[in-house]
């Protein structure tokens, strides 16, 4: 049966108060729409509005209350949040119908109260965003979103119908978004949109200063400048254009993260031809031996399709052959499924559902072994891990070579006074096959287990 894509759910959003706030608004409004949210500009179009009050002084704070007071007539669901919000009592008192009150820099708070009044719509074909991400993220890691729609016309894909043509942000506000991140804490960056290495195209790379110099609002420009920030940096949804090779020395300078998520979607010629993919040349294995021989910590993530209309047993086979080759890291596999509005449904050769689930069955044992090879050989490796969590028993990290809640962990055991958003130097011990163990890098022999290098 074909799926038909729902609207996106629409937030609105009322900004009061100082500079700070106002990074607290951007800050919510990125997750927000990291999280496939529409924004809406007027209360109709909003199925929920949060104001961020100031409670400074008490213009402010009567400024704020009425500010509430127009959204609950407007709009009526309204969650609250900022400075004010920290006097519930005097939120409550005026306006008992809030649904939520939270404080200053509580996005996760103000995070959860959104997802109960207009829950979170997921697509695997259509979000950027894997459904656990619409978890809560942690403050120390951040979406930052480039542009918007893709000129692609994969013929899978309604993306380019329901979100247009791609529509780049300028270089500087991106920066700017990106440095205002990095000022609240973020350790990591997640650079994502619909077509990363395209990034720009639409703006003919159009030039901006920021940090004293010009940048083109350009892939490479880009990661190079989010390189100058002292954050993680890791790339999302890059696809294999040739000046992607340009972005691979930054990484083997440290400057990004040895990381690429390139969505190939299959190997075989034929197929990829049938999807419409960009930059589906043949060569491709041989850019990646090239990428890994400049940079050989370099781990890639991707995404595939079986059972696409018209894959034969041989194309198939084309793919696992590819997958062995290729060493991916991680990789994730979906059965075609049409979309409605898709060009590709139209397609003679549909797969039968259960050749499907056999595929999707071969290709997944063949991924998590060449998978579990790769973690077998980053045993023993020194590196530098990012703690996501802390428990009784420990804390749960990830490398550079893991995105969050797509790939793996690296669990630390005894890391329990570890915080998280610390980064930490760390030995490889171990792998059970799709995460890692990792200890202490031991200054001698007597260091106790729990010296960790912060
Ligand atoms: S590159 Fe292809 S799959 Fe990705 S958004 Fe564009 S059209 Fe869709």
């Amino acid at each position: 049966m074909a799926r038909t894509a729902k609207a996106a759910p629409t937030v609105g959003i009322v900004s009061l108060g100082c500079p700070k706030a106002l990074v607290d608004s951007e800050r919510i409004l990125t997750r927000l729409r990291a999280e496939g949210y529409d924004i809406s500009p007027d209360y109709q179009g909003a199925d929920a509005v949060i104001v961020n009050t100031c409670g400074f002084l008490d213009s402010a704070r009567a400024e704020s209350l009425d500010a509430i007071g127009e959204a609950l007539k407007e709009n009526g669901k309204v969650i609250v949040t900022g400075c004010l919000g920290a006097e519930e009592n005097v939120i409550r008192g005026a306006h008992p119908n809030v649904l939520a009150v939270t404080g200053p820099h509580q996005y996760e708070a103000v995070m959860e109260a959104v997802h109960s009044a207009v829950p979170p719509r997921h697509d695997p074909f259509v979000d950027l965003v894997p459904e656990a991400g619409v978890r809560l993220t942690p403050r120390h890691y951040a979406y930052l979103k480039i542009s918007e729609g893709c000129n692609n016309s994969c013929s899978f894909c309604i993306i380019p119908s329901m979100r247009g043509k791609l529509a780049s942000r300028p270089v500087h506000l991106v920066l700017r978004e990106a440095e205002k991140l990095a000022e609240a804490g973020v350790r990591e960056l997640l650079v994502i949109s619909q077509d990363t290495s395209a990034y720009g195209v639409d703006l003919k790379y159009e030039p901006h200063v920021w940090g004293g110099r010009e940048r083109r609002t350009r892939f490479f420009d880009l990661a190079e400048a989010l390189g100058e920030l002292d954050v993680w940096v890791r790339l999302h949804y890059v696809y294999p254009y040739p000046h992607v090779d340009e972005v691979i020395g930054l990484m083997a300078s440290g400057h990004v993260l040895p990381y690429l998520d390139i969505p190939f979607q299959h190997a075989s010629p034929d197929v990829l031809r049938a999807m419409r993919r960009p930059a589906a040349q043949e060569k491709t294995l041989s850019r990646i031996h090239r990428w890994r021989a400049e940079c050989p910590e370099l781990a890639i993530r991707s995404s595939f399709i079986v059972g696409f209309p018209g894959e034969t047993e041989a194309d198939f086979q084309m793919l696992l052959d590819w997958l062995e080759e290729a060493e991916l890291d991680r990789v994730g596999c979906f059965k075609f499924e049409p979309v409605e509005g898709a060009a590709a449904n139209d397609l003679p050769g549909a797969v039968p559902e259960e050749v499907k689930q056999e595929r999707f069955e071969r290709f997944m044992e063949v991924a998590e072994a060449v998978s579990a090879r790769r973690l077998e050989a980053r045993v023993g490796m020194e590196t530098e891990v990012l703690v996501d969590a802390v428990t009784e028993e420990g804390a749960v990290a990830r490398s550079k070579w893991d995105a969050p809640e797509i790939d793996g962990v690296v669990h630390l055991p005894g890391g329990s006074d570890l915080e998280p958003g610390d980064l930490v130097a760390v030995r490889i011990l171990a792998t059970d096959g799709h995460d890692l163990i990792a200890g202490p890098i031991l200054a001698g022999e007597d260091a106790a287990d729990d010296d960790w290098d912060l």
